[in-house]
């Protein structure tokens, strides 16, 4: 299997509860390295852009409001297969569906709030990544 990349947000819920270090310890467990990572404030822009293919989506307003609530660490993740590999951490988006063991059953508040973005194919990971991260920031 290829060591390829993908693209991680540990989402406002989360850095208010102070989990940055164990949601990022969940995913280092899981095999994944973080390659590049930086704490921002994203802007309503960067929220509305990253999420543009939802806007159609009735929590699509909402989920800018959320993501936008206070910090964000978004994170470039390198491994074996990452993009599945970070889902499968991940669990389900609901987080009452989430398989035990997962980042969201463990730490997740809601739906909505469910501590952790991670792309889903290798095609959304570059765009993503190239969202968020110049080539420069990133060191395998
Ligand atoms: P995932 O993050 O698992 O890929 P989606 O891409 O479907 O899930 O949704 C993007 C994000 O939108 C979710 O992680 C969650 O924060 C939010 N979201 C998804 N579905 C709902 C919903 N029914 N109500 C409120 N927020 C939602
Ligand atoms: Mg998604």
């Amino acid at each position: 299997m290829a060591v390829t990349r993908t693209f991680s947000i540990i989402k406002p819920d989360a850095t208010r509860r102070n989990l940055t270090g164990a949601v990022t310890k969940m995913l280092e467990e899981a095999g994944l390295r973080v390659v590049a990572s930086k704490r921002i404030k994203m802007t309503r822009e960067q929220a509305e852009g990253f999420y543009e293919v939802h806007k159609e989506r009735p929590f699509y307003g909402e989920l800018c409001d959320f993501m936008t609530s206070g910090p964000v660490v978004v994170q470039v993740l390198e491994g074996e297969d990452a993009v599945k590999r970070n889902r499968d951490i991940m669990g389900a988006t609901n987080p009452d569906d989430a398989d035990e063991g997962t980042i969201r059953k463990t730490y997740a508040e809601s739906i909505e709030a469910n501590s952790v973005h991670g792309s889903d194919s290798d095609e959304n990971a570059a765009k993503e990544i190239a969202f968020f991260f110049d080539e420069d920031e990133i060191v395998g």
